[in-house]
């Protein structure tokens, strides 16, 4: 990876849904959150799309299939076919189909996401070790995956099979609260076999790649609300993203951002794919952003004037960001945030 040190987000005299020409959307937290729309989320979607911009949805979810996420998002007011939904089921079967033999056997652990996603590639999904599978798989079942599921993984792991992971999410979100995700159903595989998995899901390349074989998209923005996923996952497919602070970011974690998690642009919500983003410019010792001047002093960040709130979080990325260099910035921002209100 040869990529530059982002340090303060980019101005674009476009509307983003201009300048681009397709949103490669995550979900949870971007789009949707606790199975309601987010607040501007459909209204901006529309307007995209009416606009000409192709809209693609992203998600490490390797439990529903394309057609379950497009019928969800259909209902929710943002017309979606299922050919415009990747999920990362898709991008591990990819990944097991370069390797395998076609019309190879795979050992699944996980739903019916992955068992679609396989036959699409000629594979054949099996539910047993002594059905002899060439390639075992591991997404996310839900919260009714039985726990025998994970011996039948070892045996076949045990066996000399190469072991697959759609993704790594340790956590996801449900109605109730956090609940193990993928990535802890992994780790207990790990922790029993000591081997490792091929992964497949943001922010690794295998689903970038995929995303781009399914929409053709040329000039592609990533927008996300997870640092660590969406916006690195970006960062590695060499790619342009929009952070949108409906999700699970902070401001904090946002200026402390470490140079593959910062992202082109920031916005509150999906009404920042509308609009164009104004430049962030050195001002004396720090920099200016609409009305707001940001400065990193020597423990802290200061941020003077006043102005758009997101005005002011832009001057005080390209503060930190500068102050950090190829790091992550350590100075305290917590009363430059207050002063925002974030
Ligand atoms: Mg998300």
């Amino acid at each position: 990876m040869s990529q530059t040190v982002r340090t303060r987000p980019e101005g674009s005299g476009q509307p983003l849904s201009e300048a681009y020409d397709t949103a490669l959307l995550d979900l949870d937290g971007v789009v949707y959150a606790g199975g309601s729309a987010i607040a501007h989320a459909v209204e901006s979607l529309g307007t995209a799309r009416g606009g000409g911009m192709h809209l693609a949805y992203v998600t490490n979810n390797a439990l529903r299939t394309p057609d379950t996420v497009a019928e969800h998002l259909t209902e929710l007011g943002v017309p979606t076919e299922a050919g415009d939904v990747i999920t990362s089921a898709q991008a591990v079967a990819r990944l097991i189909s370069e390797q395998v033999p076609a019309g190879a056997r795979v050992l699944v652990i996980g739903g019916d996401g992955l068992r679609v996603a396989l036959r699409e590639r000629g594979l054949e999904p099996v539910e047993s070790v002594d059905d002899d599978p060439v390639a075992v798989v591991q997404g996310y079942g839900g919260p009714d995956l039985p726990w025998g599921r994970f011996a039948e993984a070892c045996y076949a792991i045990g066996r000399g099979v190469p072991w697959f992971a759609s993704n790594t999410d340790l956590t996801i979100p449900s109605a109730r609260g956090i609940v193990p995700g993928n990535g802890a159903a992994v780790e207990v595989v790990r922790i029993a076999t000591g081997a490792e998995p091929q992964v497949a899901g943001k922010p690794l390349t295998p689903m970038h790649r995929e995303t781009i074989l399914r929409t053709g998209a040329e000039r592609p923005l990533v927008v996300g609300d997870r640092l660590d996923t969406d916006i690195e996952g970006a960062f590695n497919g060499e790619v342009d993203s929009l952070l949108v602070l409906t999700g699970v970011t902070d401001g904090a974690q946002l200026l402390a951002a470490p140079p593959r998690h910062r992202p082109t642009y920031v916005d509150a919500d999906l009404r920042g794919l509308l609009t164009g983003q104004p430049e962030v410019v050195e001002a004396g010792d720090g920099f200016r952003c609409g009305g707001w001047t940001a400065t990193a002093g020597s423990d802290r960040l200061e941020l003077d004037g006043e102005g758009e709130v997101l005005d002011g979080l832009r001057a005080l990325c390209a503060a930190a960001w500068t102050a950090a260099g190829a790091g992550s910035c350590g100075l305290d921002g917590g009363k430059a945030l207050a002063r925002l209100g974030l």
